[in-house]
């Protein structure tokens, strides 16, 4: 596994990273670039910067994973599914004089 030197541009320090160290995200338009993040051993510092195709080829091809920069997609609504129950319950609303005007009741 090949390591990445560069210098901290909080600190001045050189830095030897992994590739496991480096937080790589792919940009959402273009899968080519994007930016990374990795933290200063010697400042503790977070560094986060863009990165040109060629520097995104460079970390790709010494093994940093790439994340996708696109967000999650919201998790899906709770399904309600049709029960006999609630057939029981519509037809018994549906026995009353006022089940029109009745606010819909939701589990
Ligand atoms: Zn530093």
């Amino acid at each position: 596994m090949s390591a990445i030197r560069t210098m901290c541009p909080h600190c001045l320090s050189p830095v030897e990273l992994d590739p496991s160290e480096i937080l790589l995200l792919s940009a959402p338009a273009a899968a080519a670039t994007g930016s990374y993040a990795y933290n200063c051993r010697s400042c503790e510092r977070v560094t986060v910067a863009p990165l040109s195709p060629a520097g995104f080829a460079v970390l790709t091809a010494v093994g940093v994973t790439v994340h996708s920069g696109e967000p999650a997609p919201p998790p899906a609504p709770p399904v309600h599914r049709f029960t006999t129950d609630d057939l029981i319950d519509f037809h018994r609303l549906l026995d009353t004089q006022d089940w029109f005007t009745q606010p819909l009741r939701t589990r």
